[in-house]
């Protein structure tokens, strides 16, 4: 089968490799879509240390499984990020993403192959594998890993609802998951970001407003659009810890925030952003496993908005020209196709 691989600084490979087999509770997924998330920085940042294992997201068809489990052979799903031990009480409440004895894959299976999303086929556990409705392409049932799911697990967290005046700080692909997220469930959104092209696509998808983090009055302006009292929610997709501070300030006092963006250190000043304000903070990696049916609901029902938020999708060997886009800011989310 053929995997993408990073060989150096800017620089890819398409390699052949063994396909994957099944084994356990690990399926054969044969991967038709397979959406772009961070993998760029490595692209950008690589000191020339091979790198063999890209993404984790991924949607495609079930091909091989090696024992009864909770997937059959032609099942079309959406593979979720990470692994779980799947007995813990994190795994058995749905949290699965934050377990703490998740399996080696590469042990779990016995061979390389299959860890990686940017690849003809995968294994993943049959348990994290979610049904893509009929009717849903595979481009769409991507969504539920990290174009929809982080921020559609935060705003299940904080109970997003149409009361709501949410803030998203970092309009890149999981900040723009999470205008439609939000628009679906009828808040009203205002969104930080710097780039125009993704501003200007942010306000396609919905959102009322976006600001430009280097405007000296960004803060004022979001007060202003909230009557002076700060966004009721408010999530962080930006993992920047200027956008961070704008997020904690701009959010009203008894508001909620949300860090999703993987990020570093962050000064938090406990009184005046904490026990003053009454605020609360959640980190959020991902969604319940047992909310995949909602999720899908908002997939199935965004189906237009969706269509917009892709903007880009390429054969597998244009790998290197969706990169180079997502540096320059000039794309939504990205999904490449391993089997063009
Ligand atoms: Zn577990
Ligand atoms: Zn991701």
């Amino acid at each position: 089968m053929k995997q993408v691989v990073i060989t150096g600084n800017r620089q890819y490979a398409i390699v052949d490799r063994p396909e994957p087999k099944a084994r356990g509770e690990f399926v054969v997924v044969k991967v038709h879509a397979t959406p772009l998330c961070t993998e760029y920085k490595a692209y950008r940042d690589n000191q020339g240390r091979l790198i063999e294992f890209l993404g984790h997201e991924a949607a495609g068809e079930v091909v091989e499984v090696a024992q009864p489990g909770r997937v059959k052979v032609g099942d079309r799903v959406a593979v979720m990020p990470q692994a779980g031990c799947g007995r813990c009480p994190l795994c058995l409440a749905g949290d699965y993403i934050h377990c703490q004895h998740s399996p080696d894959i590469l042990k779990a299976t016995g061979n390389a192959a299959g860890v990686s999303t940017y690849a003809q086929y995968l294994v993943a556990q049959d348990w994290l594998l979610v049904p893509i409705p009929d009717g849903v392409s595979y481009d769409h049932g991507g969504m539920a890993c990290c174009g929809l799911g982080p921020t559609f697990g935060a705003m299940q967290r904080m109970n997003v609802n149409a009361f709501d005046t949410v803030l998203v700080t970092g309009l890149g692909p999981v900040g723009l998951g999470a205008v439609i997220g939000a628009v679906y469930r009828g808040a009203r959104v205002i969104g930080v970001e710097g780039y125009p092209y993704r501003a200007a696509l942010a306000k396609a998808l919905g959102a009322e407003a976006v600001i430009d983090p280097a405007d000296a009055q960004a803060l004022a302006k979001i007060r202003d659009l909230t009557g002076g009292a700060g966004a009721d929610k408010a999530i962080d997709c930006s993992g920047s810890p200027a956008a961070q501070r704008l997020m904690l300030d701009a959010a009203r006092r008894r508001g909620q925030v949300a860090f999703v963006g993987e990020a570093g250190d962050l000064t938090l000043r406990v009184s005046d952003d904490t026990i003053r304000k009454g605020i609360t903070l959640h980190g959020v990696w991902h969604y319940n496993l047992a909310d995949a049916p909602k999720i899908m609901q908002v997939i199935r029902e965004s189906s237009a908005l969706l269509d917009r938020f892709i903007t880009h999708t390429l054969p597998m060997n244009r790998v290197q020209d969706a990169w180079e886009l997502q540096l320059a800011g000039m794309c939504g989310k990205i999904v490449l196709h391993p089997w063009q």
